[in-house]
């Protein structure tokens, strides 16, 4: 299974809006198993489509500790309820290395969403799945976790994420 290049903010992509699956077929499967490994060796617990420059309505989220893999294969996915109460967790993401920010979601949230197989299915998720899936989600729309931050915070990050693109794409002979 090839890894696929991961999309660092700031990218015009990362802002884009991704598409609905109409029929999972072996090259969304391809895809989703692509996805999981890139996601497993960056490593990370949660990657959408987009960040690997694809738009659609793809994530795959790993949130077991265990050497035993648990993979988490969304199609579709629809954010059906939230719960009014809260949560915060400490967030990173794999298109913006290196930072990281407490941000409040909804404590519970319920999905439906189509599974590797092309199955509909129906999820209930709290803890730290809830937001991980909530972040994920938040891809698709073109959405980042950066964008609940104040501006100030977030033009420093920017700032930050530009200067070492440039950096690395200095090459001295
Ligand atoms: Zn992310």
């Amino acid at each position: 299974m090839p890894k696929r290049e991961i999309i660092i903010e700031p990218d015009p992509i990362l802002r884009k809006k991704s598409d609905d699956i109409e029929n999972v077929n072996d090259q969304i499967r391809k895809l989703l198993d692509d996805m999981l490994e890139t996601m497993y060796a960056a490593p990370g617990i949660g990657l959408a489509a987009v960040q690997v420059g694809l738009l659609k309505r793809i994530i795959v989220i790993d949130i077991s500790k265990e050497e035993k893999k648990n993979p988490l294969f969304l199609i579709n996915p629809k954010i059906i309820f939230k719960s009014k109460k809260m949560s915060i967790y400490e967030e990173g993401c794999l298109s913006i290395p290196g930072h990281f920010a407490e941000i409040e979601r909804p404590a519970e949230c319920h999905i439906d969403y189509i599974d590797y197989n092309g199955k509909k299915k129906f999820l209930k998720a709290n803890g730290i799945l809830s937001t991980c899936i909530q972040h994920e989600v938040d891809h698709l729309d073109g959405k980042l976790f950066i964008d609940y931050l104040s501006k100030l915070k977030k033009d420093i990050i920017i700032k930050k994420l530009l200067k070492h693109k440039k950096e690395t794409k200095k090459v001295i002979l």
